[in-house]
């Protein structure tokens, strides 16, 4: 690749006078060591899984890229999932478009994985047993019957299990379970294992990590994003990412430009402490009210509640005792595990549900936020989609559905 070595301390936009911790490492020079000055110099607000993933792919790419983290790498959503991939068994009517690319993500998973954790040195947890759908008893499964048909006619590949088919494969869910929808595809990584590792993949192809680094604004020239404001000083760059989740729509000085349909969802999680030697579970599970997702440490996470209080970060008895109840009516034996955590977590949550990706109305700003609950499943794709963007200035199709002028009410005749 053409360009020229990184010579740190000549960057003039190197933020080594920053309050917060930035940490770079001498790039790998037998690796993508080299940043071009044709390449664009990036800044990232927010240090997610989409932060880190976008800057991981453009580092890679050249570019130099400075991300700004306020409090820590995966203080936000990232930390808080649970890591499903689930692209078949989460499919909903009318999510045509977001489907679409939740597939594609969801096939680039494991080759992202693999790449992911060479570049990083570290695993991820990437577990491939797939997914139930549990029917808890014969109404619940009249019911789940009826989504099996309309998932199976867009195409996925699912299939219906019996009862003993279900305990064959899980043996300690509960005796009467009626049957369960199986999502081979939809497997599970360990997001937190990702957090570290996309952090780590990021500083090794010459990223500069910024962390306790609260953007407070955006630099702005005429009609163009020329940097972010950290208090007092303007870090430069050619392009400014938005990649701060739940919190985007709140960067001062953005409403001047565009109003951001992007909300905090809250949700509240547990998890216990299973036998890591002989689980109660291998797959990850699903019932109409609670998920369950086995790590490979024994982890049983349990979630999550879906919940409008705005960044309200306080756990409630009532949802710690929804999650319990609806672990215990699948899984009986879960009672006598102990409780390892729980936590409150802030989905990025936008007006349809889908991520919004690309440019704005101001020249330079682009967008890749509003994941909601799919922003683990979609890192993948996210990073491919939004670097090449960056990069080349192209809309690549898979992206096109997912601009912010789809809210426009005078473009899109709503
Ligand atoms: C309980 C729960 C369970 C979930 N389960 C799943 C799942 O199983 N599968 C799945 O695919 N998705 C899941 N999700 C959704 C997923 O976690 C999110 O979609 C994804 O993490 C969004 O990533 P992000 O990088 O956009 O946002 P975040 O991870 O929230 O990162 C944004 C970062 O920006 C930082 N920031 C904010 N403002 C500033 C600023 N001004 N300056 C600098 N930094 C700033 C924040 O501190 C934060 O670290 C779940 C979410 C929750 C809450």
């Amino acid at each position: 690749m053409a360009g020229v070595p990184i010579v740190w301390d000549r960057l003039r936009s190197y933020p080594s006078n920053l309050s917060g911790s930035c940490q770079r490492r001498e790039p790998d020079l037998t690796t993508s060591s080299f940043i071009s000055p044709a390449k664009p110099a990036v800044a990232i607000i927010g240090g997610g899984v989409i932060g880190l993933a976008v800057g991981w792919r453009l580092s890679q790419a050249g570019c130099r890229v400075t991300l700004f983290e306020r409090e820590r790498v995966g203080a936000g959503a990232s930390w808080a999932a649970a890591g499903m991939l689930a692209a078949a068994s989460e499919a909903e009517p009318g999510e045509t478009a977001l489907l679409a690319l939740n597939r594609h993500s969801q096939a680039l998973w494991p080759d992202f994985a693999r790449e992911l954790e060479a570049a990083s040195g570290l695993e991820v947890g990437y577990r491939d047993e797939g997914t139930l759908v549990v029917a808890l008893d014969r109404d619940d499964a009249a019911r789940l019957r009826a989504t099996f048909d309309f998932q199976r006619g867009l195409g996925l590949d699912l299939d219906w299990l019996s009862a003993a088919e279900t305990h064959a494969l899980e043996p300690h869910l509960h005796p009467a379970i009626a049957g369960a929808i199986r999502g081979k595809g939809d497997h599970q990584v360990d997001n937190r294992r990702l957090v570290v590792a996309l952090a780590e993949a990021f500083r090794r192809a010459g990223g500069t990590l910024c962390e306790n680094a609260e953007v407070t604004g955006l630099a702005v020239a005429g009609d163009r994003a020329v940097g972010v404001r950290l208090g007092d000083e303007v870090q430069h760059a050619d392009r400014v990412v938005l990649a701060a989740g739940a919190w985007s729509p709140r960067l001062a000085g953005l409403r001047d430009w565009l109003r951001l349909p992007v909300r905090p969802v809250k949700g509240q999680a547990l998890a216990l402490q299973m036998d890591a030697a002989a689980p109660l579970l291998r797959h990850v599970v699903w019932t109409g009210r609670v998920y369950l997702v086995p790590r490979r440490n024994g982890r049983l996470i349990i979630g999550a509640t879906v919940e409008e209080r705005g960044f309200d970060g306080g756990l409630t008895a009532g949802g710690m005792l929804a999650l319990l109840d609806g672990a215990w009516r699948a899984l009986p034996g879960c009672e006598e595990l102990p409780i390892a955590e729980t936590w409150v977590g802030f989905r990025p949550g936008s007006r349809d549900d889908a991520p919004i990706l690309g440019p704005c109305a101001l020249d330079r700003l682009v967008l890749a936020t509003g994941h909601h609950r799919n922003g683990i499943l979609l890192t993948p794709a996210t990073a491919a989609l939004v670097a090449n963007f960056v990069l080349t200035g192209e809309i690549a199709e898979a992206m096109q559905p997912f601009g912010i002028d789809r809210f426009n009410p005078v473009t899109k005749g709503f």
